[in-house]
This record gives structure tokens, C-alpha cells and sequence, in this order.
């Protein structure tokens, strides 16, 4: 595990709230709770997956720690500085220190750049190099992720999936970050290629110092790189915790639910998928009390009616839960 003590992130009550419109006059209608109150660390050197149903907010937050939204409420600091205060320029500035890998490579790549323009244009709008040094970084970029300097000419089009993907890190990599953001960076791809692309990023976090904050909805995926893991559902942070707890004794329903989802390679090992009933509510009018409550197969009178806080469990979990297992 490449878990420091150093903190590189912290977020505070940050939340999302967009504003609706309905109708002929387009008056406000409502709003939704997209991200409702997350409140997380990131170490230095460690992956923090983040795992959820599509809906569930995980997206927009890392779309706000990147500072590509503008927050409704809370703080994001970075290296000891608050993002949500700082101006314009100050922002830029950072945010050559904390990139994205995008879920798809398809469409992230602009298909009529050639690979070097691709990779080398971050180099060029913070103007760090040019000329033949500019070419030198971009190849150096291109065989730390698995290509070379023959790939330079092509377009994204001639690449498979997983080398597109491989072009997209090289790019989030050219500035030397210290955080990137893998929103469902593998989701796009077939299993196979997924586990080359989280094995790559894996060896960069090593020989890079990287930290991930590693956003997918797949639980496969997010074990196989995470150091701790964050499930959420609604908007909110329902469980917390060191990926190998997480997975041997879950203490939210709803994380039991999710990995009662995943297949397990061996076959005595049987177990029995909890089926969630219905589906998940609207953002824009979340459930009163737990906000999982309207399918959860233990809520009690008292999850109707009043919200669960996130914490800490005798195991060390944080958990959102009136009655954690
Ligand atoms: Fe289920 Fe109640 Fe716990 Fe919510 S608080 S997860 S409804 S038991």
C-alpha cells in the first residue's frame, strides 16, 4: 500500500446544489442535491476510490475538488490551501497540479490533433517547453505510458481503446501533477484492457508519487487500485473505509448491497445478492431521514424521519447509519 501520513486534500461539507426550471415561465422548480455535504481526506501517495450508482454524485465531486464547478458550500484544500477561495488566475495556477483522466477516450481526445499536438499541448499553455525540448517531454511522456515516438503522427482514431486511454494519461501526466482525478477512467473499457490501464496506473503512481482520487461505479475496479473507499449514495458519503475492511465486513447496508453484486471467482465461495427494490430516488426530492431508507431492507421508524451521521465505528469505519451491520 502506498498510504502516507502526509495530507495532500481535504474536503469540508462541499456540496452542489443545481437549480431547476419547469414550465412557460421557466420559474425555479426545485433543486437538485447533486453532492450534499462530503467531507473526506486524501494522503499524499494513496488512492481514494470513490464508488457509487451512476446519479449518485460521484462525478460532480471530483468536478468540484478540480475546481470545474464552483462549490454551493464547503472548501477544498489543497496542499494547505483553500481552492474555494482563491481567484481566477490563482486557480489556474494550481490546477496545472491536479488533473483528469476522462471515462471516455473517444470523445476526450480531439480526433483532428495529431498525438504529439495532443500530449504536448499542456506543455504549451503554461509555455515549460518548446522546440526540440517540447518534442524530448512529449516522447518521454509517451513511453512512460506504454507508447513511443512512432505513435507521435497519428491520430486518436488510429489507436485501440486502451492506447487511447494510455494517450490521455500521458496528457494528465505532462505537468508533473500530484492529484489526478480517474473520473470512470476504465468504465469504457473491455476487462481485459481495464486491468493493463489500472495496472499502468498503478506503476505511475509508484514511480511518480502520484495520488489518485479514482471515481467508478464498478466495485472490481476501484479494489484493485484503492488504499481506502468512499461509497455514495445520494449526493452523501454513506461508509468510509481501509479497502480490505471495506470489503470483509461492511457496516452500511447499502455497501453490503453493492458487494453482494460482485461475482466471486471461486466457486464454493457462493453468496447471496441482496436485490435493492426500486430504484434510486430523484436528487431533487431525496427521501427525509436516511436518505436510503425507501430500500433498505433494515430501516426502522426512526429512518424516516432523522438523517444518520457519518461515524466512526468501533472497526474504525465511517458509516451513515442508524443501525450499522
Ligand atoms: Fe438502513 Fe436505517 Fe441504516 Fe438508513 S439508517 S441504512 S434505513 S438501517
Amino acid at each position: 500500500m502506498s498510504q502516507t501520513s502526509q495530507l495532500l486534500l481535504e474536503v469540508k461539507g462541499l456540496k452542489k446544489h443545481f437549480p431547476f426550471k419547469q414550465g412557460l415561465f421557466s420559474r425555479q422548480k426545485g433543486v437538485v442535491h447533486a453532492v450534499d455535504g462530503l467531507d473526506f481526506t486524501v494522503n499524499r501517495g494513496e488512492t481514494l476510490g470513490i464508488v457509487g450508482e451512476s446519479g449518485c454524485g460521484k462525478s460532480t465531486a471530483g468536478q468540484l475538488i478540480l475546481q470545474l464547478l464552483e462549490p454551493t458550500a464547503g472548501e477544498v484544500w489543497f496542499e494547505g490551501q483553500n481552492l474555494t477561495a482563491l481567484g481566477k488566475e490563482d486557480v489556474r495556477k494550481v490546477r496545472r497540479h491536479l488533473q483528469i483522466i476522462f471515462q471516455d477516450p473517444y470523445s476526450s481526445l480531439n480526433p483532428r490533433m495529431k498525438v504529439e499536438d495532443i500530449v504536448a499541448e499542456p506543455l504549451e499553455v503554461h509555455g515549460l517547453y518548446k522546440g526540440a525540448a517540447l518534442k524530448e517531454r512529449v516522447v518521454e511522456l509517451l513511453r512512460l505510458v506504454g507508447l513511443d515516438e512512432h505513435h507521435m503522427s497519428r491520430h486518436p482514431h488510429e489507436f485501440s481503446g486502451g492506447q487511447r486511454q494510455r494517450i490521455g494519461i500521458a496528457r494528465a501526466l505532462a505537468l508533473n501533477p500530484s492529484l489526478i482525478v480517474c473520473d470512470e477512467a476504465v468504465s469504457a473499457l473491455d476487462v481485459s484492457i481495464q486491468s493493463q490501464i489500472l495496472n499502468l496506473l498503478k506503476k505511475l503512481q509508484k514511480e511518480l508519487k502520484l495520488t489518485y482520487i479514482f471515481i467508478a461505479h464498478g466495485l472490481p475496479a476501484v479494489k484493485h487500485i484503492s488504499d481506502r473507499i468512499a461509497v455514495m449514495y445520494l449526493g452523501k458519503i454513506v461508509e468510509l473505509a481501509d479497502r480490505d475492511s471495506l470489503f470483509a465486513h461492511p457496516r452500511h447496508p447499502y455497501t453490503q448491497a453493492l458487494l453482494s453484486a460482485v461475482p466471486v471467482p471461486d466457486p464454493t465461495q457462493r453468496k447471496e445478492r441482496i436485490i435493492l427494490q426500486g430504484d434510486l430516488p430523484n436528487p431533487a426530492n431525496p427521501p427525509k431521514g436516511c436518505s436510503f431508507h425507501t430500500r433498505c431492507p433494515y430501516a426502522q421508524d426512526i429512518c424516516r424521519s432523522a438523517p444518520p451521521a457519518l461515524e466512526r465505528q468501533a472497526d474504525g469505519h465511517l458509516a451513515a447509519c442508524h443501525f450499522p451491520l
